[in-house]
């Protein structure tokens, strides 16, 4: 079996033209040619407004079909050129992952009235107010999908809090009092309570909603014919009812449904304690590894680089992780802003691709290119030669020599499988390097060059099937066999 690597294909800035699925469509035959196997789509569910890129979403049912907030197509396209698009990535081998987002609604179509609190944005446990009215934005009736695939409409007591009083302007995070309502118990700790994140948030307490959310997720798995989810901002939605909502769309759809869950929580103990809550029936982001490459980017020769893989999910548990570089959030200008510095993206996406652990997934902003006010050029030819060497050569027993603060290294040494495989690594945050690696006897006088194209020679393996392979100051050589 060949090594799996999942694209994110978005970032923040794409331009509102309508075309990205077509984009996508017509990238599908040269990502597969790269050994891509899985594309993480953006959220194809209808947003608040134009240009939305998804996450401010308005009706789930919406996947650009309907002339809804100001358009038929989302930021994207239409729904029949993203079922168009996922039929040619299928028909290439590649797996599709369709962000979802269940923790909030936004743009609602009328205001009701009806009585809240206002609490501490800091500790949302402790109420700030007496009870009072507000004129809330929760009425959801889809005006334009006119009950089409469902008839359900959202109102006030489908929600725990919203964030605006139409009738002052006021804005604040309004927790919505009525019957037995309340923060739910399960969700992240930061801030007191991490149920409320934006607009206005879904109660997963409430069995309607449950139902409701339920049977959706299995109409959009076969409307899109989807092969996963990646689950926005799960750490401020019920864990019981993510664990049943993944529970039950894995036993209604017969494939084997891939779930990458997005938990932006730095300490990895937070992170191994909801893989467990949730029966390890989801997968996680390394966030723990972002941050690493982030401080190890901006550190340069300070940073101790036999640490870089020190406390990540992707060590601790490597069977439930998702690993990546940067994403729509972390890039430059975004809510989670923590964009790895440029010359050491390349080092941090070796880290990622050519070790045994981790599904990797690389960032089409950093593959591609980001455009907006912080345009960054894509880094395709830098990435190219490294989803080859992870397609072609990087299999097998994995050796580390993570045994220097500066120079790192590790091997793989092969498989029957994929012949004239294997690989060693060099990376170095400070001055030029070597590393002493040893593949063993077997294959003494194999011959290795840099397929980066960094360092120019031929290493050849001694007798005892060692050599000092080499890496420039500050960059990465990746050395693979040579044909004869
Ligand atoms: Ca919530």
């Amino acid at each position: 079996m060949d090594n799996y690597v999942m694209i994110q294909f978005f970032e923040w800035y794409l331009p509102d033209d309508g075309k990205h699925w077509n984009r996508l469509k017509a990238e599908a035959k040269h990502l597969a040619s790269l050994g891509v196997s899985g594309v993480w789509i953006p959220p194809p569910t209808k947003g608040s407004g134009t240009g939305s890129v998804g996450y401010n979403i308005y009706d789930l049912y919406d996947l650009g079909e309907f002339d809804q907030k100001g358009s038929v197509r989302t930021k994207y396209g239409t729904k029949e050129e993203l079922k168009e698009a996922i039929e040619i990535l299928h028909q290439n081998g590649l797996k599709v992952y369709a962000d979802v987002v269940l923790n909030h609604k936004a743009g609602a179509d009328e205001t009701e009235r009806f009585k809240v609190v206002e609490v501490n944005p800091s500790d949302r446990t402790k109420i700030i107010s007496e009870p009072f009215e507000i004129d809330g934005w929760t009425k959801f009736n889809f005006p334009g999908r006119a009950d089409k695939y469902s008839s359900f409409k959202w109102n006030y007591t489908y929600f725990v809090a919203t964030d605006k009083d139409d009738s002052t302007g006021r804005e604040g995070i309004f927790k919505i009092i009525a019957d037995g309502k309340d923060w739910s118990d399960n969700v992240d700790s930061e801030n007191g309570n991490y149920d409320y994140l934006m607009f206005a948030d879904i109660d997963y307490n409430n069995e309607s909603v449950i139902n409701e959310v339920k049977q959706w997720s299995l109409w959009f798995v076969k409307e899109l014919n989807l092969d996963g989810f990646r689950l926005d901002a799960i750490k401020h939605i019920d864990e019981k009812f993510m664990r049943d909502f993944v529970n039950n769309v894995r036993v209604s759809t017969s494939k084997d449904f891939y779930v990458i869950g997005e938990y932006w929580n730095v300490e990895v103990a937070k992170l191994e304690k909801y893989l467990d809550d949730v029966d390890y029936n989801l997968n996680l982001f390394d966030v723990t590894l972002h941050y690493n490459f982030f401080e190890a980017s901006k550190k340069g020769r300070d940073y101790d680089l036999s640490k870089i893989l020190e406390n990540t999910l992707v060590s601790l548990n490597p069977l439930n992780v998702v690993t990546l570089v940067d994403n729509h959030d972390s890039q430059k200008g975004q809510s989670l802003e923590s964009c790895v510095e440029d010359w050491f993206k390349i080092i941090a996406y070796a880290i990622i691709l050519l070790r045994k652990d981790g599904y990797p997934c690389i960032f089409y902003g950093d593959y591609y290119g980001i455009q907006g006010e912080n345009p960054m050029p894509g880094k395709k030819e830098l990435l190219d030669p490294l989803l080859i060497a992870r397609k072609n050569f990087s299999y097998g027993e994995q050796i580390d020599y993570f045994d220097h603060p500066n120079v790192i290294g590790w091997i793989r040494k092969g498989d029957e499988e994929h012949k004239e495989s294997g690989i060693a690594v060099v990376i170095s945050n400070g001055e030029d390097g070597i590393k002493n690696m040893c593949f063993g006897k077997e294959v003494a006088g194999k011959s290795f060059y840099d397929i980066t194209g960094n360092r120019k020679e031929i290493i050849t393996l001694n007798e005892d099937g060692a050599a000092n392979f080499t890496v420039q100051g500050g960059s990465v050589s990746v050395w693979v066999i040579k044909k004869e």
